[in-house]
Order: structure tokens, then C-alpha cells, then sequence
């Protein structure tokens, strides 16, 4: 697949589909880093986290040029930079939360405003460096004013996503907040819902799915810090962690 039919496919309806087998067909280990060869238990890969890195490394730099040339949606008037998402490209775990704020799209950076400290404090509480994980948003540009981003925006910039889970291919997805549990999940019911309870993403089954709340929520709600740290411990037992 040339570059420019690639780009054509990837246009398509069917592009992420058309994606996803050309890295299955492309991409060394990515079979196996997806848990593919196996029976199908979700969460087992058997295989060094670093495997495959460097073309995860190569195509997610791809992807985040493309990214920064995008221009399907409204967002992309009024964003600063794009902000793409970073972290280890061959991360077990991967945090998704909603969108870019005012510090994100200054920086270019996913999560690094009062929020983005927490949530590495929350990192860090689970036994990870910041830069051993991988970190995301739905969307890419942020929506004026810090509004939630609509349902165009989000269908927009998903295939985004969708392509960095396939190419990071992590154990295990945190989605935070009701934006990201929503667009992934496809559920309507509220973040306290949702939460704390192990879900799975159509597109990935083999990944387990941990919806929690948004640390910008637990900023304005302390209380609930509690209730994120148990969804929280239960991520690091399916990952084999250890409280630090
Ligand atoms: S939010 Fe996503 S789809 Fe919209 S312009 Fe930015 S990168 Fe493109």
C-alpha cells in the first residue's frame, strides 16, 4: 500500500478496518504484540513490552504528522497545536481522556495542566513513570472555551485513537471521564455508572477497559479520589503490579 493509496483508504469509510490489516500484514510483531496468536484471552501477551517498538515508534510519528496537517473538523480553526498524545509507544497501559485545554494546546502536550498533574500523581501512585505509559484524548484540538467536544468533532478525530490503540497496543486502556468512556464505549449511561467496572472496546476485545472518573473532576470533587484509586488498584492487579 503506497503512501497516497493509504491515505485514500484511511479516508474511507472502511478505512480503520483497511488499517488495521495492513499493519497486521506490515508491521513485524504486531500480530503478536496484539495477543493475536493466542486462544484469545484478553489480557495474557506473552512478550516483552518492548517488542515491536521501534515501528510502533515510526508509524506513530506518521500518524501524528498527519494529525498535525488535519483539518476534518471545526476544531482545527481555533486550536493552537495539535495535541497528538505521547508515552511509550509500546505501553501496557494507556490513559484516554476527552480533549486538549488551554495549557495542553499552548504546549502541544497531552496533560499538563492541573489535571495532567494529577494524573501523573496517579501514575506514579500505581508504580509508573509518566513516560512508561501512554497518554491520549479523543480529540486532538481543543474546543474553544473548554466546551465538551460534539458528537461531529469526536467522530471526526476518533480514527486518530483508534490508530494509536492499534499501534500501541497496550494491555489496558483507562478511559477518564464521561467524554472518553462514551465516544469509546459507545454508552450512554454517566461516568458514576460506568465506572469501576471492566469494559471492552469493539474494535480491541482483547483489551481491558477501565472507565474512571477525569482527573479535572476529581480537582473539583476530592471526595471522589477514593473511588478512582479502587478502579485504579484494580488496573494494576490485571497488569501484575505492585503498590510502590
Ligand atoms: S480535533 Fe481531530 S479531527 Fe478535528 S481537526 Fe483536530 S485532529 Fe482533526
Amino acid at each position: 500500500m503506497s503512501g497516497t493509496d493509504g491515505k485514500k483508504i484511511l479516508d474511507g469509510r472502511d478505512g480503520l478496518a483497511v488499517y488495521l490489516r495492513y499493519l497486521e500484514e506490515n508491521v513485524p510483531n504486531f500480530m503478536l504484540a496484539r495477543g493475536l496468536s493466542s486462544s484469545g484471552a484478553p489480557s495474557e501477551r506473552d512478550m516483552p513490552s518492548d517488542n515491536g517498538a521501534p515501528d510502533r515508534e515510526m508509524l506513530l510519528a506518521e500518524l501524528r504528522e498527519e494529525a498535525r496537517a488535519c483539518v476534518r473538523c471545526a476544531l482545527s480553526a481555533t486550536r493552537t497545536q495539535v495535541v497528538f498524545g505521547e508515552g511509550n509507544p509500546a505501553a501496557t497501559l494507556m490513559f484516554v481522556g476527552e480533549g486538549p485545554g488551554a495549557d495542553e494546546d499552548a504546549t502541544g502536550r497531552p496533560f499538563v495542566g492541573r489535571a495532567g498533574e494529577l494524573l501523573t500523581k496517579m501514575i506514579g501512585a500505581m508504580g509508573f513513570e509518566r513516560q512508561e505509559v501512554y497518554i491520549a484524548n479523543i480529540v486532538k484540538c481543543r474546543p474553544p472555551g473548554n466546551r465538551v467536544p460534539d458528537d461531529g468533532e469526536r467522530s471526526a478525530c476518533l480514527p486518530f485513537l483508534h490508530r494509536q490503540i492499534a499501534l500501541v497496543s497496550p494491555r489496558t486502556v483507562v478511559l477518564l471521564g464521561q467524554t472518553a468512556a462514551a465516544s469509546l464505549l459507545g454508552q450512554t449511561g454517566g461516568i458514576s455508572r460506568l465506572r469501576g467496572k471492566e469494559a471492552r472496546l469493539s474494535l480491541f476485545p482483547r483489551i481491558r477497559v477501565m472507565p474512571t472518573y477525569h482527573p479535572a473532576y476529581l480537582l473539583r470533587n476530592p471526595s471522589a479520589k477514593a473511588e478512582v484509586w479502587e478502579d485504579l488498584k484494580q488496573v494494576m492487579a490485571w497488569l501484575g503490579k505492585e503498590r510502590p
